[in-house]
């Protein structure tokens, strides 16, 4: 079995959920007693969410590059960046190691286009939903990607912050999204990229009309893929 280096802690509420699908998976593959050979090396999310919303994305491009080198330094055989928005930097962590770097839209988009849904909608932080970094590699493998409104973009991510990413899940935000589905829907959405590693915390398919793509479960299985020789 291959070594699985995770960067973690973007938030930890989802890194924990990395760590859960791919011990679940390799145990459902091996037998019952196997689990993941894994590194997670896990960040403080603060100095990286300030840098995001200040736009400093050098400073955290240097911080992921240290933490995949260190993963590298380790004994990890790939690098999976367990969170969307940080693959705005993906580039830079990819140059930083010479092991594979997992990217999480090839994950998604491959699992789109095996389901024939090539129009997604696309669920993410702002940055997700607004820059390119994330639809750019999802257009390429033949998707057009539907992105929320702009008062609905707003919500979204003020969501993902304030609590998703510091465990609070409510009725009233799952209602939020399911609404934000409802209108990606009706646009012609025929399936929804949870772009955002923390949103199947909240959101599970029994809550959506649409099908969902998970980012975290989806990312995660390409690891055991990787990890497994598949
Ligand atoms: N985990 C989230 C994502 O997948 C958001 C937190 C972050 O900004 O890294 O985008």
């Amino acid at each position: 079995m291959r070594t699985i280096g995770l960067i973690g802690g973007m938030s930890w509420e989802s890194s924990a959920e990395y760590y859960r699908i791919i011990n679940q998976c390799v145990r459902d593959r091996l037998g019952p007693l196997r689990s993941a050979q894994l590194l997670m090396y896990s960040v403080d999310f603060g100095p990286v969410e300030q840098a995001q919303h200040a736009g400093r994305w050098d400073d955290a491009a240097l911080i992921l590059e240290a933490a995949a080198r260190r993963l590298q330094a380790g004994g990890a055989e790939c690098v999976v960046l367990c969170t969307n928005t940080m693959h705005l930097v993906a580039p830079r962590i990819e140059a930083a190691v010479s092991i594979p770097f997992l990217h999480i839209a090839n994950a998604a988009g491959a699992a789109a286009v095996q389901a024939g849904t090539l129009t997604v909608g696309l669920l993410g932080t702002a940055f997700t939903m607004e820059q390119d970094f994330l639809k750019a590699r999802l257009t390429a493998q033949g998707l057009t990607v539907l992105v929320p409104e702009a008062q609905e973009r707003q919500a979204v991510h003020r969501i993902i912050y304030e609590e998703l990413c510091v465990g609070v899940m409510s009725d009233a935000s799952r209602k939020v999204y399911q609404g934000v589905i409802q209108s990606l829907a009706a646009r012609g959405a025929q399936a929804i990229i949870l772009g955002c590693t923390e949103i199947s915390l909240l959101i599970k398919p029994e809550h959506s009309d649409l099908p969902l793509l998970d980012t975290t479960e989806l990312h995660a299985k390409a690891a055991v893929a990787f990890a497994l020789q598949d």
